[in-house]
């Protein structure tokens, strides 16, 4: 197990760092998303976004109409 502060290789199932005394149990428990996991939200948030906008579109198309016919 590497210790994230000063990079030194400690044994697997270690819980401090021995060379610096850091808690490396702490660490590996805070959860940090990988690439996959954004790539993941960022097309879940560009879907909804789309979605999100054709349905405005529908909605919106006979006010947007009745606006250009009465200017
Ligand atoms: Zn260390």
């Amino acid at each position: 197990m590497k210790c994230p502060k000063c990079n030194f290789v400690n044994k697997p199932n270690a819980k401090f760092c021995v060379k610096c005394g850091y808690e490396l149990l702490l660490k590996e428990k805070i959860w940090v998303p990988d690439a996959k996991w954004y790539i993941k939200t960022i097309i879940i948030i560009y879907v909804v976004l789309i979605i999100l906008f054709v349905v405005a579109s529908i909605l919106l198309k006979p006010y947007v109409r009745n606006i250009v016919e009465n200017w």
